[in-house]
């Protein structure tokens, strides 16, 4: 008898073990390329993640030494994003799926489409339940020596906790000598001005210095990134609970 249960809690053991080397793996060898897109997890009354990867379509965003276009790079940290909170059950949903977006044909200049894009997802986050915003960016500056991650937040009650949060988070587990503070979102952020719930726009790092940017050109930095990004968020709904 105490031999089988003493089995039973080693086969126990054993399986805990391979759950957790398994979802390590999955974690550390996840390409978002390669991965079907994430668009949504199921529907409760809790509040919903809206994972926000900035530009895509044809607003590729600022372009990193190497010539990776932003998009790309806030696209693959958000599929990181939406893997762990399928993994977490966090609730999410996602503004886009793709690199791609469809554009309505009557609509020829870049600037009518990326109007009409951002249009598209104020109205999907306005009609998303208790949402909560997370836009992922990469910054840029002309010249080559700001470094660090950053993060800004809207006028709507919460934003500044879940920035705060963010981007006590990224300095710790990013960037120990960063000095920077979440700081409240320029006028002209369309997006940030124009969602009506709490909403944190976060530059993950400048992709003009030549260190960050290499560092944001790996995976394990993207999905140190998302971890990140996760985290703060559960630490976001641990103090509105
Ligand atoms: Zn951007």
């Amino acid at each position: 008898m105490i031999k089988t249960i003493k089995l039973h809690t080693a086969v126990f053991w054993i399986l805990i073990f391979a759950v957790v080397v398994a979802a390590i793996l999955f974690l550390l060898f996840f390409d978002s390329s390669n991965f079907p897109s994430v668009f949504a997890s199921g529907k409760s009354d809790g509040p919903v993640l809206v994972i926000d990867a900035g530009h895509g379509g044809e607003d590729g965003g600022a372009v990193s030494l190497s010539g990776v276009y932003e998009s790309e790079l806030n696209f693959d940290i958000s599929q990181r994003m939406a893997a762990l909170s399928g993994l977490t059950g966090i609730e999410f949903i996602m503004t886009r799926d793709s690199e791609d977006i469809e554009y309505p044909a009557e609509l020829k200049s870049t600037s009518k489409r990326k109007k009409y894009d951002q249009k598209k997802r104020v109205e999907l986050i306005n009609g998303t339940t208790n949402a909560v915003l997370i836009s992922v960016h990469q910054n840029f500056y002309p010249h080559k020596s700001p470094h660090g991650p950053q993060s800004f937040y809207s006028e709507i009650e919460g934003s500044d906790t879940l920035a705060s949060l963010i981007q006590e988070s990224m300095n710790m587990a990013l960037y120990p000598e960063n000095r920077r503070i979440a700081m409240p979102v320029a006028d002209n952020i369309y997006l940030l001005k124009s969602v009506k719930c709490p909403a944190v726009l976060v530059e993950c790092g400048f992709i003009s210095n030549p260190e960050e940017s290499s560092l944001l050109e790996t995976k394990s930095y993207r999905l140190k990134i998302a971890t990140v990004l996760i985290s703060a968020y559960l630490k976001y709904l641990d103090t509105n609970e």
